[in-house]
């Protein structure tokens, strides 16, 4: 389990300094400085040590545990950054070569592509289990947690070198309806029929409304079967394009993408659940018309997997541009906020076993995405009270209208883009924000003015647009474009930030095409016996547009679904064996 960690552990042991005294260098990482100590003389890198770091567990603290043994290993300071923990890879890549012009050595000698890695004869394996679920993202890691508490054996893979895939950068909440959270928060006029319709309309009615029932009947004891496993998200706030509070997050205002990953992971681990890492899938084998495994693969091995039920939750493909374009052309050089994992595989070995799958054209643009990093601005900022505006200084839309016509508005306005505003209350309220001030995507001012200069806005439009806002709050009321949420708390409190922002791909909607048990679905209308899907490789729970906080809802409550089904079937496909 979680082997490429070990990896570098053990090259980084192997290797004995001979050099002179180390030396340190620093590089900024996500949350702060990442500092190293190295030693190393004119030819050889003989160790590299992160001494200071505050990186993101599961993101960042993967490449701080992998890229220095690499570096050694390679004797180079070209080595890959690690896919989805860029800022912390290239912060250590930064510090190392600060360390190495301290001890008054050129970089330059280290920057040379490694040669060729040897190519290994692979290894043949078989393993056996119930259930084989390939992704460990969200979807993947809820379904391992609940088919194991329903006492199946578990197979977890991993293509990439950590799990969390896109739900790893998931920062607003989960939407649930009628949960004893909301209860407790005194809000009573959002029940379970006012999530259907919203997300319904949210989709454009293109949704397909068993799914939506689904998800919203059974998000209440999603929500709290999350509490059971350690992993509580008691703060209610609403969220872009729903009429009430719906959206759940954690207590201390953390990322919810990072909190149940670690959470479930965590969970994982204490139920011995075998997650492989850096090991793909490939195919889907089948056994007279039924899933019964799959074919995989790292970078050592050939595995057959044999399992009595199979999960498929490798997520969407919003980072396969050809796979994108091919719906969507316009596409072709939008930013995306996927992982690079997101290449839709589950989707087409699916298709390969004959599954049908649904609104595949569907593709979701965020309005808020800093283009320099593809780094999203989460939506939460709106929903704590952000504000959007354009070149002019001014507003320009409902900022809290669904993604796709608040994407649509901004495309509209100077440029293409807009900046996002918000005041040290919101910061104090998020810590995303200053995850956002610390990589340096914000320009900031002590006063409206100053930030208009940073910005380079007209300061007179800005400073009024500024104020109509505040106004606006006192009142309860957006006469200019109607916004009714996320008006809790006015902009006033300096400093002031602004992130300029543009649309950016960031859910596919489609995929395959299961039924409310996450059986999947033929071509021909039939369920795949032992095929089960779950979370963005699916289609149809959000028909042509996704609504904020709904992405978590829908792993949690289709992973849990998904695991219970197929830790059900594969214990009556052993019952039918015996
Ligand atoms: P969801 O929210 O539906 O769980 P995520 O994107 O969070 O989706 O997770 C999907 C996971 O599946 C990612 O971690 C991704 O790397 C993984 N994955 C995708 N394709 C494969 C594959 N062929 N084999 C193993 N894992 C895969």
């Amino acid at each position: 389990m979680k082997r490429l960690a070990v990896i570098p552990l053990i090259a980084a042991l192997m290797i004995t300094p001979v050099a002179a005294d180390p030396t340190t260098g620093t590089g900024q990482g996500i949350d702060g400085d990442v500092v190293v100590e190295v030693d190393a003389d004119e030819n050889t890198i003989y160790s590299v040590e992160v001494i200071e770091q505050n990186e993101t567990l599961g993101i960042g603290s993967v490449a701080v545990e992998t890229l220095p043994g690499e570096i050694v290993e390679k004797n180079s300071i070209l080595v890959d950054d690690i896919a989805g923990a860029t800022v912390t890879s290239m912060a250590i890549k930064e510090a190392v070569k600060e360390a190495l012009e301290a001890a008054g050595i050129d970089p330059a000698n280290f920057e040379v592509e490694s040669e060729e890695e040897e190519e290994v004869e692979k290894t043949e394996e078989t393993i056996d289990c119930d259930v084989v679920i390939v992704g460990a993202g969200g979807a993947g890691l809820t379904a391992a947690v609940r088919a194991t508490q329903e006492g199946a054996d578990v197979l977890v893979l991993e293509k990439m070198p950590m799990i969390g895939g896109n739900s790893l950068k998931a920062s607003g909440g989960m939407n649930c309806a009628g949960t004893k959270f909301q209860e407790e928060a005194g809000i009573t006029d959002s029940g379970v029929e006012e999530f259907i319709e919203d997300t319904m309309e949210g989709g454009h009615q293109l949704n397909d409304r068993d799914l939506v029932t689904t998800m919203a009947e059974n998000s209440a004891e999603a929500v709290e079967w999350l509490a059971s496993i350690d992993a509580p998200l008691p703060k209610v706030a609403a969220t872009g394009g729903t009429t009430h509070k719906y959206l759940h997050s954690p207590e201390d205002g953390s990322p919810v993408g990072q909190y149940l990953i670690q959470k479930l992971g965590e969970e994982a681990d204490r139920l011995g659940i075998n997650i492989m890492l850096n090991t793909t899938a490939t195919e889907i084998l089948m056994e007279d018309g039924a899933a019964v495994g799959v074919l995989a693969n790292d970078s050592a091995h050939d595995y057959v997997i044999n399992a009595k039920a199979v999960i498929l939750a490798t997520g969407g493909f919003g980072s396969n541009f050809d796979l994108m374009t091919s719906f969507n052309p316009s596409l072709a050089n939008a930013v995306t906020t996927n992982h690079p994992g997101a290449t839709g595989d589950g989707i087409m070995m699916a298709e390969a076993v004959g599954a049908a799958t649904v609104d595949m054209e569907q593709i979701q643009l965020h309005p808020t995405v800093y283009q320099e990093t593809s780094m999203l601005v989460s939506e939460k900022m709106r929903s704590l009270g952000a504000i959007l505006v354009n070149q002019e200084g001014k507003r320009f839309c409902n900022d809290l209208a669904t993604r796709d016509a608040v994407s649509a508005a901004e495309l509209e306005q100077t440029g293409g883009y807009a900046y996002i505003i918000f005041d040290q209350n919101l910061v104090d309220h998020n810590a995303s924000a200053q995850e956002y001030i610390n990589v340096g995507m914000a320009v900031t001012g002590d006063s409206y003015e100053e930030l208009a200069q940073a910005m380079g806005v007209d300061a007179d439009a800005f400073v009024e647009t500024m104020e109509t806002w505040n106004a606006a709050v006192a009142a309860g009321k957006d006469e200019e474009f109607g916004r009714n949420n996320g008006m809790d708390d006015d902009l006033s409190t300096a400093p002031y930030y602004a992130i300029k922002i543009a649309p950016g791909i960031h859910h596919t909607m489609g995929g395959i095409k299961i039924n409310t048990n996450t059986e999947v679905i033929s071509t021909e209308g039939e369920v795949i016996p032992g095929l089960y899907a779950a979370g963005e490789t699916t289609g149809g729970v959000h028909g042509g547009n996704r609504i904020g906080g709904n992405a978590v809802c829908d792993f949690v409550v289709f992973g849990r679904i998904a695991g219970a089904e197929a830790a059900g079937y594969a214990a009556g496909a052993a019952e039918d064996a015996a």
